[in-house]
């Protein structure tokens, strides 16, 4: 799919030019975000103000680091790999939190995967493979355009307060002597090492 600038709103055409390419999982992401953002009144966060709580690793997750600026970096974006298109938003300056789950239900879902196996599996006609394009398309309209409730439920949750990112203290590992950080090293056979000698002891 191209990137045509003048198709989708500015903010997800931010979105577009960070992740590189249009894909209905960015749009995802866009729509989390909106979602959120309706019910906490959200924007970019400058210094950790607002975390996000992902529950994958997948291409929507490049959407919420862009327009509410939560990264690995700063702390303030936390990965959870459950495999859920679930993303939780949380405002310390509120201390409120809201839960958007990702209900699948866009458009032309089922058919678009349908083909995509097809696809993979080197068996799609040119025609699918053009069908295949048209409902992408279709798909990341309708959830950048969309009122997101029509594809998230979305609900105000309480959650335990992410702590802020610290300086942490690094000492080094007793085998390779790399700097880790001291919560980091793990105690094996009388010493400290890191999880990478850890990993290759395992394997011995
Ligand atoms: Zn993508
Ligand atoms: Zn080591």
């Amino acid at each position: 799919m191209k990137n045509r600038t003048d198709k989708y709103p500015p903010d997800f055409q931010r979105c577009v030019d960070f992740h590189g390419h249009v894909c209905p999982g960015l749009a995802i992401g866009y729509a989390a975000v909106k979602a959120g953002s309706r019910v906490l009144n959200l924007s970019a966060s400058g210094d950790e103000e607002v975390v996000a709580i992902v529950e994958n690793d997948s291409c929507a997750v490049d959407a919420v680091q862009v327009l509410l600026g939560c990264t690995f970096g700063k702390g303030n974006l936390v990965f959870r790999d459950w495999g859920k298109q679930i993303f939780t938003f949380f405002d310390r300056a509120t201390g409120r939190a809201v839960r958007a789950s990702f209900t699948g239900a866009v458009p032309g879902r089922d058919e678009r995967h349908a083909i995509k196996q097809r696809i993979d599996a080197g068996e799609a006609t040119d025609q699918e493979k053009r069908r295949f394009d048209e409902l992408r398309e279709q798909s990341v309209t309708a959830l950048v355009d969309s009122d997101p409730r029509t594809f998230f439920d979305v609900r105000e949750v309480k959650i335990q307060v992410p702590p802020l990112a610290r300086i942490v203290t690094a000492s080094p590992c007793d085998r390779c002597d790399e700097l880790t950080m001291d919560s980091r090293l793990v105690p094996t056979g009388g010493q400290l090492i890191c999880h990478g000698c850890a990993s290759k002891t395992d394997t011995e």
